[in-house]
């Protein structure tokens, strides 16, 4: 492959940071403006003409499905070579680098991830176990939040500082005590524990930091603007002393701050790294120029930002569209009607996407949906693993690997029933807890079940030589056989079989197909090369199908082709459709407003510009067609349960210019009113506070489909300036397009 192929379809500032030399690189550029195009360009570069190894690079993408995409189009540049990249996100980064150090981080190499749901399991019963779980103040998920909060600030327990007269944080610090006593005996780390270790690992030895810089020459990182403290550290320490370090990302888009992401990373790079060559992108590739128009409109108002402006080649485009509901069962009406109004056009599903806010939308959106016979994936990675028994059956595997995970082996102790009770369970911990055991000692051991029944007896020792057999079996086969094994042994499937009911065949369904999820997993890792490095001990197949699980985020489930997506606008962050809806466009929903909050002015001001940012995020998702839509009243949930209530529209609308959705500018009060939609000031709005109200009287109920055939939108080049499509409200009232 030569030079000319991978930049001819760059732009010469994309070709730019492309061909970059050494030395700290940062593209700080809006949305679509091919940011993570140069990212994959810049690798394919660096293999093929400047002769780097491909092990020598490290690609970090924010999800797992964002690495598959990139190594996707990689190995289609670099062929298989592409499969030595290493390119991931920081949590499977941290992961991978875990196993070939395990020994020095005093972990086994087979040690298991746990996942937000075991973590707040083992804070639960690290609750009890201390007799703190009643206290409504302290409910487990609080615990776990700070917990999580101490971690990332790259705090142990140790190094946790708590007010004397904090009594729910002294007490929550003795459950991060806990808590890490029994991640340490179950061999375990959680999410944090990805980044913190591997961190902690690099600072205190100096010949570990040198073979780990060395080892990666050039470090690219994608979606900077939302990496945190201790991610910002880990790329400084692998940067070493050669800093060929190349981050992009946008500050406008920067949306997890509430999850330890900090955008003065981005915005201060070049401090961090002096001398950093600084790129521009300006061109956006992705939307028409209304889109872009309005998703600037919405940005230009947050606070702190670097202004820069984007513009396209793709002039005017469908006007955007509003949709006005009653509620939101009737939001969903319209927004799967329209939705199948534009396949009847000849937009494809899976080019259709459904965004909001916060996870409860969906559902009636999915019920909508659903009635008008449109498929549909709703984009959460975890749904599928999430599933009771695919948990169980993970137990069971984390279990074969390390009967001391107490977490695991409680959860599967009775499932399939076999007759050991609440209660023999009960007295089995507390042995263990008295004798510092872990659970499965206990479980072997004359004394603690003495004074059992001897059913009960009979059952704790089958169910020990179940663990125990697993154990001795299970290391070094591969993941498929070994699920299928465990499911066997475990009897999990014969009993779901012999229950009968649809549940129970729906479980069996699962199990299945978390088979053939482990089977592909080692197809997938056949001709894998082996590891360069002979010290290197490669953790087994199921301790690495079961990292692959835990790892799966929630913007990583695929979207299968023919299907409308529907997501969070969270998950929606640098994926791109040809239509986009934005549902539930009201204050309160977006911007988000939490209920009984207790923030501060400062607080409530950053996490606004935060919802303003995923504002623009979502709009710049599409590429040709922009819905927004809105529900006028939406149940909610008071101090009373769930009630409805009035909503506002988005103070967001109020920001776009009519001329966006076709419509007459606004006009000075005393002009005519137009026989559209009316976006007007709310007459209690403050001065420079433009809240808008739209008035249904005047037929604002719902855009109706234009008269005549419209041509499909992806319509091969439509003449510069020309609209694709014509979505207006009116006929009469058509811009035209090239607004
Ligand atoms: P985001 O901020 O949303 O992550 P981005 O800056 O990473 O966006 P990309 O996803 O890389 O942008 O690119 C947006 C779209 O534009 C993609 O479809 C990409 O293939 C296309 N694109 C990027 N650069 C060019 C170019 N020079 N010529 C043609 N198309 C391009
Ligand atoms: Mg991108």
């Amino acid at each position: 492959m030569s030079a000319p192929d991978l930049l001819q379809d760059l732009n010469d500032a994309q070709a730019a940071a492309v061909l970059h030399g050494d030395g700290p690189l940062l593209v700080l550029a809006g949305a679509g403006s091919g940011k993570t195009r140069v990212i994959v360009h810049r690798i394919a570069h660096l293999v093929t003409e400047r002769r780097v190894m491909p092990w020598h690079v490290l690609a970090v993408t924010f999800t797992n499905k964002a690495a598959g995409e990139m190594r996707e189009r990689l190995e289609a540049l670099l062929g298989p070579q592409a499969r030595e990249l290493w390119l991931s996100t920081f949590h499977a980064f941290g992961a991978r680098f875990l196993r070939r150090e395990a020994h020095r981080a005093g972990l086994p190499p087979d040690f298991a991830i746990y996942d937000d749901d075991d973590q707040l399991r083992l804070v639960k019963s690290e609750l009890a176990a201390a007799g703190m779980g009643d206290d409504d103040r302290m409910g487990p998920r609080a615990v776990l939040t700070r917990i999580d909060r101490w971690k990332s600030a790259g705090h142990l327990p140790g190094g946790v500082k708590v007010g004397d007269y904090d009594v729910e944080g002294q007490a929550a610090l003795e459950i991060y005590r806990r808590y890490e006593k029994q991640l340490a005996r179950a061999g375990a780390v959680d999410f944090g524990d990805l980044l913190l270790r591997p961190l902690e690992l690099l600072e205190s030895d100096p010949d570990l930091l040198r073979y780990w810089s060395g080892r990666f020459r050039y470090l690219l990182v994608d979606e900077f603007q939302d990496t945190s403290a201790i991610q910002l550290e880990l790329v400084k320490l692998l940067a070493g002393a050669a800093r060929n370090v190349c981050v992009v990302g946008d500050d406008d888009q920067a949306i997890y701050r509430w999850r330890g992401a900090d955008v003065s990373n981005i915005l201060d790079f070049d401090r961090t790294f002096p001398g950093t060559r600084v790129v521009k992108l300006e061109q956006n590739y992705r939307s028409t120029s209304r889109i872009l128009e309005a998703a600037h409109a919405v940005i230009a108002k947050a606070a702190r930002r670097r202004e820069k402006k984007l513009w396209t080649a793709q002039e005017g485009g469908a006007p955007l569209r509003l949709l006005v509901a009653q509620d939101e069962h009737e939001e969903g009406e319209k927004v799967a009607r329209a939705a199948a109004g534009l396949r009847a056009e000849g937009v494809r599903l899976d080019e259709i996407a459904v965004l909001y806010r916060t996870n409860a939308q969906s559902r009636p959106l999915e019920a909508a949906m659903r009635s008008a016979r449109l498929p549909y994936v709703i984009v959460r990675g975890q749904s599928f693993y999430e599933r009771a028994e695919v948990k169980d059956a993970a137990a069971y595997l984390r279990l074969a690997l390390n009967p001391r995970s107490d977490l695991d082996l409680a959860r599967v102790i009775n499932r399939p029933a076999r007759g050991i009770g609440e209660k023999t369970v009960e007295r089995l911990r507390a042995y263990a807890a008295v004798k510092e055991l872990p659970l499965i000692e206990a479980l072997g051991d004359r004394d603690a079940i003495s004074e059992l029944k001897p059913a009960a007896r009979k059952a704790l020792a089958a169910f020990h030589d179940l663990v125990l057999g697993l154990n001795r079996d299970i290391g070094g086969l591969d993941a498929g056989v070994a699920v299928q094994e465990v499911l066997t042994r475990s009897e999990m499937i014969e009993k779901f079989r012999a229950e009968g009911s649809d549940e129970g065949v729906e479980r069996v369904e699962n199990l299945l197909e978390l088979v053939a999820a482990a089977r592909e997993f080692d197809e997938a890792h056949a001709g894998e090369p082996p590891p360069r490095d002979p010290e290197e001990q490669l953790p087994s197949p199921v301790a690495r199908f079961l990292e692959q699980l835990a790892l799966l985020g929630d913007a990583d489930a695929p979207t299968p082709e023919g299907r409308v997506a529907l997501m969070t606008l969270h998950a929606a962050k640098g994926l791109e459709f040809d239509a986009v809806f934005m549902a539930g466009m009201e204050d309160g929903t977006l911007p988000y407003e939490r209920p009984w909050s207790d923030d501060g002015p400062a607080e409530v001001a950053a996490a606004q510009d935060e919802e303003r940012r995923l504002c623009y995020v979502g709009m710049t998702r599409a590429k040709k067609l922009l819905t927004l839509s809105l529900a006028r009243r939406r149940m909610g949930f008071g101090e009373n349960g769930p009630s409805f209530r009035a909503t506002e529209p988005s103070r967001f609308l109020g920001d776009l210019p009519p001329e966006l959705f076709g419509l007459p500018a606004r006009a000075p009060a005393a002009a005519p009113r137009p026989s559209g939609p009316v976006i007007r000031r709310h007459p209690g709005a403050l001065p420079g506070e433009p809240v808008i109200e739209l008035d249904e009287a005047d037929g604002f109920q719902e855009s109706r489909p234009p008269p005549r055939a419209a041509p499909p939108l992806r319509r091969p080049a439509a003449p510069r300036g020309e609209p694709e499509i014509d979505y207006s409200y009116d006929q009469s009232q058509a811009s035209g397009g090239g607004a």
